[in-house]
């Protein structure tokens, strides 16, 4: 296999195989290119990030497939706007969410099935898209397409360094069984995702802390190839502290326990750090609003653990959690079991009962239902804490995925100095930083992704014709 890698002149090599990288290749090969996948993992966990997805983010002017009314340009970027903080590329921004629409059925022809959004508290039947079987069945549908296109994709092969001499990629060094060779493209497209997985780099961006991090998706977006562009001059975006982070379950795996992991009991409950010590508003917001804060929230605790606490009253009002909570009879109990101090726990869950109020408590909006004279102040969903049996579940923080990235132009092409390099484009998290400064909506790294993904593997194609 090796022997046949690097005896070939690919025309386009993509390096990572999720949905931007397999994008491009379908693209290129559709095209007429001669191209060869190089994917990091082994092949019962190809697909990276996107197989841990459900949606992507799609305007359209009328109902669509499974989207229902309009979504139009404007009100998608305004949204976009909202998360981000004005920290976007106004163009580049406009251009994705354009192009998203005549995405949508693009991907159906290429296999990915669509299914109407499940109701509930992410409602997004008219902006968001969901994926049948989701992320891992919108892969699948990839691989088989490229299969039937004559690609050639290699697995366990990660790239280690990217040869750039006078402006252009000569050629890749790829790890295949422990051994290293050197392929050649004339023309290269990097889609392997962010470093998210890397927790030295994370560490020398977040301190110490970000050791105890989870990370919510794949081991092996590791940002070897951003890394070692970065090092040769390639142009980057986006700023090494920022990511994004949410509070999961904290008995969840180091890797890719994906969505399953994730907790919403927060506003129903008392969050206390190690110390039994609240520490921020459980009920600024409803979740969906306020879930990405609170992976930074737990990430500045001792130990970057929390614990939330609900009673009896609200084990029904949110979505089963995977993992079971920890039960108990009583708060101290429940601080044992928790490893956290039992006395310290009852203190703090006694305070805040004293400052509970009379009022109407509304589980599925801003009920107004706040503490009196506690600090921090609950400000909605404050009801004592009193039903036994008691409930706990730990929370991480869980990263989804890292902001710092290869700065792109419209046509996906990577540059260094200012320069555009000659044969090089990327696509989906690694060039993602281009678009999104910070903040993060909902399904936009699947359209980021589609969008650059197929407009790399078309400019890659069109550049070797
Ligand atoms: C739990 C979770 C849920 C999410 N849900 C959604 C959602 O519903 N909608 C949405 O829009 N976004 C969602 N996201 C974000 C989304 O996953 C990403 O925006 C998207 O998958 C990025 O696609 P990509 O192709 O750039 O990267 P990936 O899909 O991560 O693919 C990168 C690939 O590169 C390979 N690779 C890495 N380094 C190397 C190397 N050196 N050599 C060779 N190969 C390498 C990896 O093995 C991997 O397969 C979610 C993320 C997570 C973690």
């Amino acid at each position: 296999m090796n022997g046949t890698l690097e005896s070939t002149l690919w025309d386009v090599i993509v390096v990572g195989g999720g949905n931007a990288g397999l994008c491009a290749a379908i693209e290129a090969a559709e095209a007429g290119a001669r191209v060869l996948v190089l994917e990091g993992a082994p092949e019962p966990y190809r697909g990276g990030n996107s197989r841990h997805t459900r949606n992507f983010r799609c305007k359209h002017e009328a109902p669509l497939s499974v989207l229902t009314g309009a979504y139009q340009e404007d009100e998608y970027f305004d949204d976009l706007i909202r998360v981000t903080g004005g920290k976007t590329d106004e163009a580049l921004a406009r251009m994705t969410i354009r192009t998203s629409e005549e995405c949508l059925p693009w991907m159906e022809r290429h296999g990915v099935a669509f299914q109407p959004s499940l109701s509930g508290t992410l409602s997004l039947s008219r902006t968001n898209a969901f994926f049948l079987g989701g992320g891992k069945a919108l892969v699948n549908a990839y691989y088989n397409t490229v299969e039937d296109l004559g690609v050639t994709v290699a697995y366990e092969a990660e790239v280690t360094h990217v040869a750039v001499e006078d402006g252009r990629v000569q050629g890749l060094d790829v790890t295949i069984g422990g051994q290293t060779a050197r392929v050649e493209a004339r023309a290269l497209v990097l889609a392997s995702g962010g470093f998210q997985a890397n927790l030295d780099w994370l560490a020398s961006a977040w301190g110490e802390a970000a050791r105890n991090f989870l990370i919510r998706g794949t081991p092996y977006n590791r940002g070897a190839v951003l890394r070692d562009m970065l090092d040769q001059g390639a142009d980057s975006v986006g700023d090494p502290t920022q990511c994004h982070a949410v509070a999961i379950d904290g008995r969840a795996p180091k890797f890719d326990g994906g969505i399953a992991t994730r907790l919403d009991c927060v506003p129903f409950s008392v969050v206390v750090n190690r110390n039994g010590e609240r520490f921020y508003d459980e009920g600024e917001d409803v979740w969906p609003k306020r879930y990405a804060i609170w992976g930074r929230l737990v990430a500045a605790q001792p130990e970057q653990v929390a614990y939330a606490i609900i009673d009896a009253s609200s084990l029904e009002l949110f979505m089963p959690s995977l993992y079971p909570p920890e039960r108990a009879d009583t708060i101290e109990g429940l601080g044992q079991r928790l490893g956290i101090s039992g006395p310290k726990l009852r203190e703090t869950v006694d305070a805040f009962n004293t400052a509970c109020r009379e009022g109407a408590f509304t589980p599925t909006e801003l009920d107004g239902l706040a503490t009196e004279g506690l600090d921090p102040p609950k400000t909605n969903w404050a009801r004592p804490i009193v039903e036994p049996p008691f409930y706990g579940y730990t929370l991480r923080p869980g990263v989804t995925f890292t902001y710092l990235g290869l700065k792109v132009d419209e046509t996906a092409r990577v540059s260094a100095g200012g320069a555009r390099l000659g044969n090089v484009w990327a696509a989906g998290e690694i060039m993602a930083g281009s678009i999104l400064g910070q903040g993060y909506l909902a399904g936009f790294g699947m359209t980021i992704g589609t969008v650059f993904g197929r407009i790399a593997g078309q400019e890659a194609a069109a550049h070797v014709a």
